[in-house]
């Protein structure tokens, strides 16, 4: 016997239609090239999402083929339209990351049949060295008013807010299936070239439920909420539908987003309680609050992930500025939530550092993604807080393949359906997950393995260092032993010898680098997690001191 219950479809389209009702007067505020500090509503917001699908249909885009819709733009109020303008017309936002390299972005315009591109003039010098190349474009629409209408070498440019003027603010939204594909992000592409996940729309509800929950970002109609993760990756973590779906208020800070002044005057002038990010974004900006003897006085939480969060931000967020930091992990596959760090009862009662321990740990279990860790043979291993295996995950915002996958690459899922993550970790009895390291970044020493991430982590404890990364290097003995690279602080008198010993008692001894370079600077990703595949490129022939044996 089936319930009698309605069968209504989970669409992004019920997100917009449900706060224009409920929260008509909600605020986003937005910092785009022609506006210091753009603000309207809700409201306001979806009569030019209407607009916008009107637009699109007089470009000739079709539903029926799910037409792609590329963005290449930054965290603002225009990005936020197209996100419900296309996805609810039925049409597919192929957020574009512009930190790519330029064959990349190639690639993947090209990969996904992008009709018509939506730009930032920031990004407009990117597409000028390729257009010739993008075979299904047809248009390029900049993110501008007509007088801030930047120069360029192409010359069939469109103004965004004329091509809206020009359009009427009622539009009916079609009837879509849940199933139907309403996004698309490509992932880095660190290994080949990159592969497109495609979102449906009832993913994309279902991650919005999951990750608004209490014991997730809890997400409030009274929140004020700055993703500093960017729009173009991941959807920004869902904050663009999560937002709306509770009522609360966006703040979208464009290009200033790892500018530490321009952070702290939103996050104190907007009242912006929770923010997101990966950790460099937040080190770079507590070193200028430090620099700068500034303190958070409206921040309540922030939610840190991409990369391993370091100690101390979570304990100078905590004791200098009063934000209570949550560790999250994801993927671009996962939509990216995957577990997420909230203490259970009686858990901060425990000792300071039993706590911070937790707390270091990426997090729990969200109902929706299932995890588990394997060994070699794909057998399940015990939640014993010290087992470590190899990750997998399966759930309703998973990725099941990818957009117009490699005929000849092996399946996304394995024989039971699980996806493997590529990263190795240890899940407590507690469901709390501790992301050791990525498969590929382990660093291998005389057949045991030594966490990259744990090191890393010390490191940037040390009061004079500002970022570290550890990669294992070639030894004739141990086969890989760890090389550390370090920016000190601008003010740190700090030598190699110190940074070793720091390490004394704080790892196990076989742990400690064999050796450490400071340098002024080391390569990220286009999200800002450190490059580590070009960082091994660039020691390859990196000579260890002798040791003693
Ligand atoms: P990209 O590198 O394209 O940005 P993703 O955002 O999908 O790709 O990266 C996902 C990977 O990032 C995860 O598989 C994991 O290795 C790493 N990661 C994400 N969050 C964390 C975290 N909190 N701690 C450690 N690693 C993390």
């Amino acid at each position: 016997m089936q319930g009698l219950m309605m069968d209504t479809q989970l669409l992004i389209t019920s997100i917009l239609r449900f706060a224009e009702k409920n929260s008509p007067t909600a605020e986003i505020v937005s910092v785009t090239h022609d506006h210091a500090l753009f603000r309207y509503t809700y409201s306001e917001a979806f009569a030019r999402s209407r607009k916008l699908a009107n637009a699109l249909a007089a470009l000739g885009l079709d539903a029926a083929t799910s037409d792609r819709v590329g963005t290449l733009a930054w965290n603002d109020h225009r990005h936020f339209e197209l996100y419900y303008g296309v996805s609810c017309s039925g049409l597919v936002v192929h957020t574009i990351n512009p930190r790519l390299f330029s064959e990349q972005i190639e690639y993947i315009i090209n990969h996904a049949e992008d009709r018509v591109l939506f730009v930032d003039p920031a990004f407009l010098p990117i597409l000028e060295c390729f257009r010739h190349k993008l075979s299904t474009v047809e248009h390029i629409v900049v993110l501008s008013d007509r007088e801030h209408m930047p120069e360029s070498k192409l010359d069939d440019l469109l103004c965004y807010e004329e091509l809206l003027a020009a359009q009427s603010d009622s539009f009916l939204w079609p009837s879509l299936d849940e199933k139907q594909a309403c996004s698309l992000c490509y992932t880095s592409g660190t290994t080949g070239n990159p592969k497109g996940v495609l979102y449906s729309h009832r993913s994309t509800i279902l991650h919005a439920y999951a990750t608004a929950l209490p014991d997730a970002m809890n997400l409030a109609a009274v929140d004020c909420v700055m993703p500093l993760v960017p729009m173009f990756h991941v959807n920004a973590w869902g904050i663009p539908y999560s937002v709306p779906m509770t009522g609360g208020k966006l703040v979208l800070a464009g290009q200033g987003m790892a500018d530490g002044e321009a952070l702290f005057q939103l996050i104190e002038t907007e009242r912006v309680t929770a923010s997101l990010g990966v950790p460099t974004i937040f080190l770079a900006l507590l070193n200028w609050l430090e620099l700068n003897d500034k303190n958070l006085t409206r921040l309540q939480r922030i939610v840190v992930g991409g990369a391993a969060c370091p100690e101390k931000v979570i304990s100078v967020m905590a004791e200098a500025h009063g934000v209570s930091v949550h560790h999250g992990w994801g993927m671009t596959e996962m939509s990216p939530m995957g577990v997420i760090n909230t203490l259970k009862p009686s858990m901060d009662e425990l000792p300071a550092s039993e706590v911070m321990r937790l707390r270091l740990r990426q997090g729990r279990g969200l109902f929706g993604v299932e995890i588990k860790i394997t060994d070699d043979e794909d057998k399940e291993l015990p939640w014993d807080g010290h087992t470590f295996g190899a990750l997998k995950v399966r759930g309703p915002w998973v990725c099941m393949d990818y957009y117009r996958s490699d005929p000849d690459a092996s399946p996304t899922l394995d024989t039971d359906g699980w996806f493997n993550t590529g990263d190795i970790a240890t899940i407590d009895a507690d469901g709390f997950m501790l992301i050791t390291d990525r498969s590929k970044d382990v660093i291998k020493s005389g057949g045991e393995w030594i966490s990259s991430i744990e090191l890393e982590n010390t490191a940037v404890n040390h009061p004079g260092v500002l970022e570290a990364a550890v990669i294992g290097v070639s030894h004739p003995k141990w086969s890989e032993r760890p090389l550390l690279l370090v920016i000190k602080k601008a003010d740190a008198e700090l030598s190699k010898q110190d940074m070793l010993a720091w390490f004394e008692g704080k790892v196990a001894s076989w742990w400690v680098p064999d050796a450490v370079e400071f340098v002024t600077e080391l390569p990220h990703t286009a999200t800002g997690k450190l490059q580590k595949r070009a960082l091994r490129e660039l020691y390859v022939d990196y000579v260890l001191p002798q040791t003693p044996e």
